[in-house]
């Protein structure tokens, strides 16, 4: 369910973009996503939503591109960085404190979007 409403906020910043274009209108290539581990989002069920969301629309020669953004935390105690796991309920391996400052991983935007004039 989380990746339908994603797609559907998707598409609504894609028609944005395209609203924005000062030229004549472009077709979409492909859509560059940053997903971070830390969104609950799984990329190729999203993948899979946004090929059957956009299918008999402007965009359904488009596709999604996804690069995933690892989980970066930082300890408050020592501020050392680590990769938080669920195996160690996200705790810093170094003080065993709790994640509390995320430096990355819950990143969802669109980074390009690749277009060609129709
Ligand atoms: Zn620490």
């Amino acid at each position: 369910m989380h990746e339908v409403d994603m797609t559907r906020c998707l598409l609504l910043s894609l028609a944005e973009w395209r609203d924005s274009q000062p030229s004549a209108p472009m077709e979409v290539r492909t859509v560059h996503l940053d997903v971070g581990e830390f969104t609950c989002v799984e990329p190729d069920a999203l993948v899979t939503t946004y090929a059957a969301a956009v299918g008999g629309t402007w965009l359904e020669r488009s596709s999604l591109q996804i690069n995933s953004i690892p989980l970066v935390g930082r300890c408050p105690r020592c501020e050392s960085t680590y990769t938080p796991t669920v195996t160690e309920q996200y705790r810093s391996p170094c003080c065993s404190a709790p994640l509390e400052d995320i430096l990355s991983g819950r990143e969802l935007r669109i980074r390009r979007i690749e277009s060609a004039p129709t």
